[in-house]
């Protein structure tokens, strides 16, 4: 899922995300409650019309910006209290009102709130924080159905009748921990499931075996999404680990700092070794820029603060993402999963080399 904070992913346009190939995106609780508003998109249609994109949209519950504003929020059973990075107005967020937001803004899926940790965090923190994230999807998801049973009577004003609700798997890198908390939410019972709490600079090997500890433990007929991860040989490493869905800005960002992702490893535009390249940046890419456009010229775009710069390198990195997915899902269809698995190892391993 590419992402789009604030209703929009960042320097290309939805005809660009439907050239090159994406079937969902994410939008931001977070930053569309501040602003403009989740009642201003309500009013408006709800999220898909107010911004005119006609396809699926996940929105994360806010949980995890709000945690990162640090000394702007407090943390308390009922939920989290935050100051506005905007005006510094103060906020509450809590699991039902996470649900109704979400509700309002009628995204295909909704995330439960969730608490979020600094890490690395011991034990104890670990799992206070995972059984309040447990009692808070209990609430959260109350709050869903009570809602959706009647919309009329709940003063919410529901734009997707046919939202699902994901519940979100924490307890950090403690496998105990994990597991407690898989069997937890799967008895809350959600249309699907996430893992949340990695991708938060542990090694890859431990994110790796939380991966595979967690998802084996998930209902095998409901996808499996991994927040926030999603370096390219994470993508594929993950995926043999049991995971569907995954979401990064890792693509969109980079791109605007001119690194370019290819299948021969990360290339960075801006370096002067490139002031006169005439190869595109992956010559084995299929995507409009590759097609178009030259090392030379993207590199001088960049150096010059061309606008331009942002928008091509994120078209070139959105497809090498959606299209070593698709890849992915042809190699599983032909059997050669392993052999791509391999591939990637060998051009952009975050594992250790033995
Ligand atoms: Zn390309």
């Amino acid at each position: 899922m590419p992402v789009g904070t604030r209703g929009a992913v960042k320097s290309v346009t939805h005809r660009d995300l439907v050239d090159l190939g994406a079937e969902i995106i994410l939008g931001n609780t977070y930053h569309l409650y501040l602003r403009p508003g989740d009642g201003l998109i309500a009013r408006a249609g709800g999220l898909h019309r107010f911004m005119g994109w006609d396809r699926p949209i996940l929105t994360d519950s806010g949980g995890y910006q709000i945690f990162s504003l640090a000394d702007r929020r407090r943390i308390s059973d009922d939920g989290a209290e935050f100051r506005s990075h905007l005006d510094g107005s103060l906020h509450m967020l809590t699991p039902e009102s996470a649900a109704e937001i979400q509700l309002q803004l009628g995204s295909d899926i909704a995330m439960v709130l969730d608490e979020c940790i600094a890490t690395p965090a011991d034990q104890d923190i670990t799992r206070m924080a995972m059984e309040r994230s447990i009692r808070w999807a209990r609430r959260a998801r109350a709050r869903w159905r009570q809602i959706l049973e009647d919309p009329g009577a709940s003063g919410v004003l529901v734009t997707n009748t046919g939202q699902a609700q994901f519940g979100i798997i924490q307890g950090g890198t403690h496998p105990a921990l994990r597991t407690e908390s898989a069997q937890a939410t799967i008895e809350i019972g959600f249309e699907a499931y996430a893992i949340g709490g990695l991708s938060v600079g542990e090694p890859p090997n431990v994110m790796y075996e939380v991966v595979a500890q967690t998802a084996a433990q998930l209902p095998d007929l409901a996808p499996r999404y991994l927040m926030g991860s999603g370096l390219p040989d994470d993508l594929v490493e993950c995926v043999a680990l049991g995971v569907d869905l995954f979401d990064c800005v890792l693509p969109t960002r980079n791109a605007r700092n001119g690194q370019l992702l290819t299948r021969h490893g990360p290339l960075s535009i801006k370096n002067a070794q490139y002031a006169e390249d005439p190869l595109p940046p992956d010559p084995e890419c299929g995507c409009y820029t590759c097609r178009h456009f030259s090392r030379a010229y993207l590199r001088h775009l960049y150096v010059a603060g061309e606008m331009t710069a942002a928008t091509l390198n994120t078209v070139h990195n959105l497809y090498f993402y959606l299209d070593t997915m698709k890849r992915i899902r042809e190699a599983i269809t032909f059997g050669s999963f392993e052999q791509l698995r391999l591939e990637f190892r060998q051009t952009f391993s975050r594992r250790p080399q033995h």
